[in-house]
């Protein structure tokens, strides 16, 4: 069941005809959930191209935020909001074409290629792994003294019971470009999964990997054809985009806000809209940025706005962050990282909630007062997005998700269209209040 308000509607429109239609709009439009709306429509419409790196939807996306900090009177560190940077990345430019049994499939609904998969051409026999080579050392040696070269393997990998078996399990899945130890030659894996998960890679592997729906037809695979072409660029030219508004009071000392901007991108002919992750993230990190340039007279500290690029690239964005960070590292006060945010049906988890006691205690104590979620909830250290970088070289820092609702991640189906944001508004004001509290206080 999903609710459309006619702003929505207008601003899908808008954004088809002209992406930045809702940008023009965004002036009159007030903090909260209707100017979210329109920001998450833009980053995940076609246009941005899953803000990944084909037909420059990354630098797209970039080119909204720039024009958003300009708009909200940001100001920028240095000359510019850019802060670049460049890495390595495998893409797929061009279509492909996956068949099984003769019949075409689906890329995205039935199957995924792992993005390590080299440039694959041609037909091939497809043949099942017997598990029983787990539990039997004979077929275990006949298994890997087999020659697979030419042709495809398709396993099961769910139900796996023992750590060993797990584990011999994924040392046959990953390939040794990824750091796996597989001893043998496939022309290509086909994985069985109940849930088609996309990644990224910086290198590529020396076989297909592709993982596929256990209900989809490659169940019954015998043969696949496959024409694949994968383009390595050595140099992926990206930029955070990083904007602060002036406190009046310890002008030099920062609360920290960041939200990923990046997500997947386009892989041959589908893309991975990334509404939940992160364009929801980017949406809150723009209400806050709008709130407080409406409202800066209260700010004893400054207010610094990081939108980051490569975060689904081993957080690399954040990470060249703080080894190049803009101002010291230690005149960070307290860091929220926000990094999707589109449900919230049951509430949110709070990352480093266990180690900053006090702030998330704060929390808590805020949502008890003012009834805005239906849970908080604490979770320890994890190195899952880009507050981690900060955590690590001694930032106090926090990350919030939300959850419940749609359960779409790294896949096709999360899209603008069934993002709900159920609980942005209740959030952001739980965010306001939080960063009123860190405000007051004298560090
Ligand atoms: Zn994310």
């Amino acid at each position: 069941m999903r609710k459309i308000s006619i702003h929505f509607h207008f601003c899908i429109v808008a954004t088809l005809l002209f992406p930045f239609s809702c940008f023009a709009q965004n002036e009159n439009i007030p903090a909260g959930k209707a100017y979210a709306r329109c920001i998450v429509d833009t980053l995940a419409s076609p246009y941005m191209g899953g803000r990944g790196y084909i037909d420059n939807g990354n630098k797209r996306a970039a080119d909204y935020l720039t024009a958003q900090f300009k708009n909200l009177g940001l100001l920028p560190f240095d000359t510019s909001y850019r802060q670049k940077f460049s890495y390595p990345v495998n893409t797929y430019p061009t279509a492909y074409i996956v068949s099984v049994n003769g019949d075409v499939t689906e890329p995205g609904a039935d199957y995924i290629i792992i993005p390590s998969t080299p440039t694959t051409k041609g037909n091939y026999p497809v043949v099942k792994l017997d598990r029983t080579i787990l539990t039997d050392s004979t077929k275990l040696k006949g298994f890997f003294a087999h020659d697979y070269s030419q042709t495809f393997l398709l396993m099961d990998d769910s139900g796996a019971t023992d750590k060993k078996e797990k584990e011999l399990w994924q040392s046959i899945e990953v390939s040794p470009a990824e750091g796996g130890s597989n001893p043998f030659k496939a022309r290509g894996i086909i994985v069985l999964c109940d849930k088609l998960t996309e990644e990224t890679s910086q290198t590529v592997g020396n076989y297909a990997l592709i993982n596929v729906l256990r209900k989809s037809p490659f169940r019954y695979a015998k043969s696949i054809s496959i024409d694949v072409r994968n383009k390595l660029i050595k140099s992926f030219p990206t930029q955070n985009i990083i904007g602060y508004i002036k406190g009046n009071i310890q002008p030099d000392s920062f609360i920290v806000f960041t939200a990923h901007y990046d997500h997947l991108g386009k892989m041959g002919s589908i893309y991975f809209p990334g509404a939940n992750d992160n364009a929801s993230g980017v949406a809150m990190l723009l209400n806050l940025a709008k709130y407080y340039s409406q409202h800066k007279d209260s700010l004893r500290y400054s207010i610094a706005f990081m939108a980051f690029s490569g975060e689904e690239i081993a957080l690399l964005g954040s990470k060249y962050y703080t080894e190049n960070p803009l101002f010291p590292l230690s005149h960070i006060r307290f860091l929220v990282n926000m990094d999707i945010m589109g449900t919230g049906d049951e509430g949110i988890t709070v990352v480093n909630g266990t180690i900053y006691k006090s702030a998330f205690d704060d929390l808590v104590d805020i949502n008890n007062e003012d009834h805005l979620l239906p849970l908080i909830k604490p979770r320890g250290e994890t190195a899952n997005s880009d507050h981690y970088f900060f955590y690590k070289n001694h930032v106090p820092s926090i990350f919030i998700y939300t959850m419940g609702g749609i359960k779409a991640y790294h896949d096709i189906y999360d899209r603008r269209e069934t993002l709900p944001l159920t609980k942005f508004d209740e959030v952001f004001k739980l965010l306001r209040q939080f960063t009123s509290d860190i405000n007051q206080r004298k560090f």
